[in-house]
């Protein structure tokens, strides 16, 4: 017995720490235990919407909200800092400026880039992981065009943009891009002709593993749009003004003003100085989402290793999925706290919608059912709205969502 409530500290307010944290809100009650919310801002921000406000697309406060007007702070103790290690032999959280105790924890702080350590890559490359990383790659690039236009002698090559990696975030990126490019060419007084962006893809063609037939509307998408290509091209340097392909003696060099990395994700350093076992810098959590043989510890989101056991590899990290981990996660600590069976975490995959801008977007849905052009821009902001709608009803919809189908 507890002669005090028990305490459970959520770590990280992304999608899997908000989630979690309403669930828990709704399935107990306030009796029953305290609820800690830690985050390093005081603000929420959708991690799915971030290539947006790296190309200026989005301005970043509609990205981004007070945790404080979603999360009741009278119900949820809320701790903006920065967690620095998860001391899981006396059930202690050291923060940078302070610290908490918990009697159960959840570790949802999701992920960071990970550059497989390229040369140069960490220091001389952009990378969409945060507001703020990705707020400054919106300025750098205005800072280029603004700096063509005045300069007495200016660059072509500046007005490249280079991004290494193509995947959804680098894809998505390059489809911001597409749109932004011709507002900045007008706002400057450029011509479109003089300005490059360039994607990079280490494997045969953008997207592995994604449907060709997805993939090809895509690329023709974006290339009409005048998004270059360079696939089975790897990126083996980073330099302060060029990607480096090839090795050996067969190597190219591109130069650029503005270098974006969106070559990689692995889980949230915390989880290393903490001790835990990791597979590729995350978590291979247990059925039911907890970290093995810990009793008390859920890890969740991007810092969770959870295995497709029909398929032999692990579900990608998503929002989507982070999402329904929440739920699980929730239900699994109400039933600890109630004595019950906890359940094991099954993923309802509801299928992948990639922008490629405002105007297109291309993915399945539903038992992988083809969506391309304005069915699939629809569907992409339906599943935005619906997640504002999860987290702060229409109310955060009318606020911050994207209302403007077309
Ligand atoms: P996050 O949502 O990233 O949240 C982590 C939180 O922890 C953040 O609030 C962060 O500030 C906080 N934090 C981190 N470190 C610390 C620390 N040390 N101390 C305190 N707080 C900390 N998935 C989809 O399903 N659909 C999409 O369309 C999609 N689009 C994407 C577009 C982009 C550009 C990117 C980068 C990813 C996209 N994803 C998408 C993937 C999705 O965003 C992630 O899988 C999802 O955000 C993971 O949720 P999470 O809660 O684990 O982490
Ligand atoms: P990723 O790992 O999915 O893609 C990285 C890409 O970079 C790969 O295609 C890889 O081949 C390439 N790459 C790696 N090293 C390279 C090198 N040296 N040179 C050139 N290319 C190289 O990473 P991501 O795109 O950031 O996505 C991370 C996760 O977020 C994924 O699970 C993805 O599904 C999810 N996400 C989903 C959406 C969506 O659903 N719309 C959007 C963005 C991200």
């Amino acid at each position: 017995m507890y002669m005090t409530k028990p305490k459970i500290v959520v770590l990280g307010a992304g999608y899997a720490g908000m989630m979690t944290t309403k669930k828990l809100m709704q399935k107990l009650s306030p009796e029953e235990a305290e609820i800690v919310l830690v985050n390093k801002h005081n603000y929420h921000y959708q991690t799915t919407w971030l290539h947006e406000v790296a190309a200026g697309t989005v301005n970043q406060n509609q990205a981004r909200m007070m945790i404080s007007d979603v999360i009741n702070p009278s119900r949820v103790n809320l701790i903006y800092d920065e967690v620095v290690e998860v001391k899981k032999d006396d059930n202690r959280v050291v923060l940078k400026n302070s610290e908490v105790t918990y009697d159960y924890l959840v570790i949802s702080l999701g992920f960071e880039t990970n550059t497989f350590g390229i040369k140069g890559m960490e220091k001389n490359a952009f990378s969409i992981t945060d507001i703020d990383s990705s707020r400054m790659i919106r300025e750098h690039i205005e800072y280029q065009f603004a700096k063509y236009s005045t300069a007495a002698n200016p660059k072509d090559e500046d007005l490249t943009i280079l991004v290494g990696g193509g995947g959804f975030t680098g894809i998505e990126f390059v489809g911001e891009l597409a749109e932004k490019v011709p507002e900045l060419c007008k706002k400057y007084d450029i011509d479109r002709s003089k300005v490059r962006v360039i994607n990079v893809e280490a494997a045969p063609r953008i997207l592995p593993g994604f449907d060709d037939d997805l993939v090809a509307y895509a690329k023709k998408s974006l290339s009409d749009r005048g998004i270059e290509f360079r696939e089975g091209a790897k990126i083996s340097e980073c330099k302060k003004n060029s990607f480096v392909i090839g090795e050996g003696d067969d190597t190219e060099e591109i130069k650029a003003g503005t270098i974006v990395w969106t070559g990689g994700v692995t889980g949230n350093s915390v989880l290393s100085k903490s001790g835990f076992e990791l597979t590729k810098g995350k978590v291979t959590v247990n059925g039911d989402l907890r970290a093995p043989g810990e009793e008390n510890i859920f890890i969740l989101g991007d810092c969770a290793w959870v295995m497709n056991e029909a398929e032999g590899k692990p579900f990608p990290p998503t929002a989507q999925a982070a999402m329904q981990h929440a739920d699980t996660c929730a239900d699994n600590i109400k039933a600890l706290l109630r004595h019950e069976p906890l359940s094991k975490f099954v993923f309802d995959d509801k299928g992948t919608v990639a922008s490629l801008g405002e105007t297109d977007a291309m993915g399945t849905v539903f038992n992988d059912n083809k969506l391309y052009g304005k069915a699939a821009v629809s569907m992409k902001k339906v599943i935005d709205n619906r997640y504002l709608f999860l987290l702060g009803g229409p109310k955060l919809i009318l606020k911050k969502g994207k209302l403007r189908m077309f």
